[in-house]
């Protein structure tokens, strides 16, 4: 089974509760459209779109898809950044009745080959000009013996693909809205809407179907968290075709009729825009927990009234120093196979500054189990968070055998981080205590353990290899790769030269290598990664402090 569905008693229950609605996500954002025709949707450097003009264009643009022959339920491989033709591509391509599969602009051969052949991607979007890297030609070099990826579609000017903005040229408005309604109608709110990545299972990342109804409750609730209302303006830095790029900024605002503020992960560009728009809530990934040191904050943040902080532990004197400015402080956990914690406003400043608040479907549950178990720890004790719930997935696509170690038999998902119930004020809030998943995260970016240590394993002369996360200033952690060679030992550009061979995206790069004539084990035989991640703390700390 490719598709593990929620059990039908439980989508009644979602649906009774009134959770789940029965549109798809291109009639909800419509119907949204003609509640706030005038306001803006989106707003870069670059342009601003109101809701008419989004709505007006993706329906010209959808209908240009589906003249390409594109058919319902055909997937779409997205590797855009962060332009407002992307937030233009999303609801037209949903609006076609195709299903988005939200890549990254990072990812190269490796990562693509395999989740397009997974999902029977049949068309590539990707954008021209971007710096350093040719992803138009990319595309068309996937292309190649790929028996169903048949378009490459651009964003911008090149004509070794279809043009985005040719797309729906000449169609008459009338006429595209009736066929993207056509369409629509056609459509199961139960069916697949989006396919995204997962970032923290064991090997080659796994595909999350996200389905209509529950994908844009998840943004619902996420815009009721916060309490955002059509004057909100909604700041957003980091990959806007990730998850919680479309659900904390592109759903989320527009299910309220609010503004997306799209700028870009450079906060030299960002901020000015963000100050320039008037942006009143931002969410803050751990790559930019440090933006308040910029000179232009302050001016950016003047009609801020939320500063959600996200990805990452919150360092306690990170959130005192944004506190102190007079900006009101919250945490978001949030992973894109469902689940998302919030502080929400009302939450008491010990919870937002310590735990990631409370989840935000009153039909979540979540659970704290002895790691490997279904075992709950007593009250307070750390163990692994697991949760389900009405937007919460119950099987990775196409997975039949991973899924029956990532969910309990109740089928609740095994998230992989370790976390405890702390009560404040009366009130449970989730402290994020660590994970026991093998990944690094770099910045937010997902970085599986075990995928790097089986391209190590590839070089013809590592015979063993182990990756660690080392702590990083900037990133929060890097990549450290410890292997065992025959003859002589590998350089750093040797081993980056043969991830750019096997064609890996370059945040999975080891950014350290270092030797050793034995991989430690555990006393079951396990590689000893924490002895590693101990080993290179230590080498960094030597570094620094001068030490030999
Ligand atoms: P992704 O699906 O890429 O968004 O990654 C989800 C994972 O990011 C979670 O399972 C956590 O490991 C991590 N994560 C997200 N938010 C937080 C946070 N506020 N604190 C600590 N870790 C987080």
């Amino acid at each position: 089974m490719t598709l593990v569905p929620h059990p039908p008693s439980d989508v009644r229950r979602y649906r009774d509760a009134g959770l789940w609605g029965t549109a798809t996500i291109a009639t909800e954002f419509h119907r949204i459209a003609l509640l706030h025709p005038d306001r803006d949707a989106v707003v870069t450097t670059a342009g601003r779109l109101t809701f008419r003009e989004l709505d007006e264009r993706t329906d010209l643009v959808a209908a240009g898809l589906a003249g390409l022959g594109l058919r319902p339920g055909d997937p779409v491989l997205f590797q855009v950044t962060n332009r407002i033709e992307s937030v233009v591509a999303w609801y037209a391509v949903l609006k076609a009745g195709l299903v988005p599969v939200a890549t990254l602009a990072a990812h190269r051969g490796h990562e693509i080959g395999g989740i397009s052949r997974r999902v029977g991607a049949v068309a590539h979007l990707v954008e021209a000009g971007l710096r350093g890297f040719d992803l138009v030609g990319f595309a068309r070099e996937q292309q190649r013996d790929h028996p169903t990826l048949r378009h490459v579609l651009v964003i911008g000017d090149d004509a070794r693909g279809v043009g985005l903005d040719s797309l729906g040229a000449g169609i008459d408005p009338r006429g595209a809205r009736a066929l993207v309604e056509t369409i629509q109608a056609g459509i199961d709110p139960d069916a697949v809407a989006v396919h995204q990545l997962s970032g923290g299972t064991t090997g080659v990342p796994k595909v999350i179907p996200r389905l209509h109804a529950e994908y844009w409750y998840n943004a619902v609730e996420y815009a009721r968290s916060w309490g955002w209302t059509e004057r909100t303006r909604v700041a957003h830095l980091i990959p806007i075709i990730h998850n919680a790029g479309v659900v904390c900024a592109v759903h989320a605002p527009h299910s309220v009729g609010a503004c997306l503020v799209l700028a870009t992960p450079d906060l030299d560009e960002a901020l000015p825009l963000m100050a320039r728009e008037a942006a009143t809530h931002v969410l803050l990934g751990h790559g930019h927990y440090r933006a308040a040191d910029h000179p232009d904050f302050d001016a950016a943040v003047k009609a801020v009234t939320q500063v959600v902080l996200s990805g990452a532990k919150v360092p306690p004197a990170l959130f005192d120093g944004i506190e102190a400015r007079g900006l009101w402080s919250g945490q978001l956990f949030g992973m894109g196979e469902g689940l998302f914690l919030t502080t929400r406003p009302g939450t008491s400043r010990l919870a937002r500054a310590t735990t990631v608040g409370t989840p935000l479907s009153p039909l979540d549950e979540i659970r704290i189990l002895e790691p490997g178990t279904e075992t709950q720890v007593a009250s307070g004790a750390v163990g692994e968070l697991v949760c389900r719930g009405p937007y919460t997935l119950r099987g990775y696509y196409d997975a039949p055998e991973h899924n029956a170690r990532a969910f309990t038999r109740e089928g609740f998902y095994r998230t992989g981080d370790l976390a405890a119930l702390v009560e404040i004020e009366g009130e449970h809030h989730v402290r994020i205590e660590g994970r026991i998943k093998d990944l690094i995260n770099r910045g937010g970016e997902k970085i599986n353990a075990e995928e790097v240590e089986l391209l190590l394993l590839r070089h013809p002369r590592v015979t063993a290899a182990a990756v660690v996360a080392m702590p990083d200033p900037r990133l929060g952690e890097r990549t450290c790769a410890f292997v065992v060679v025959d003859g002589p030992e590998l350089t750093l550009p040797e081993v980056q030269e043969h991830f750019a061979a096997l064609d890996v995206a370059k945040f999975k790069w080891p950014e350290r290598v270092e030797h050793l004539t034995e991989i430690p084990r555990t006393l079951v035989g396990k590689l000893d990664k924490k002895r590693l991640a101990a080993e290179i703390a230590d080498i960094l700390d030597a570094e620094r402090t001068g030490r030999s």
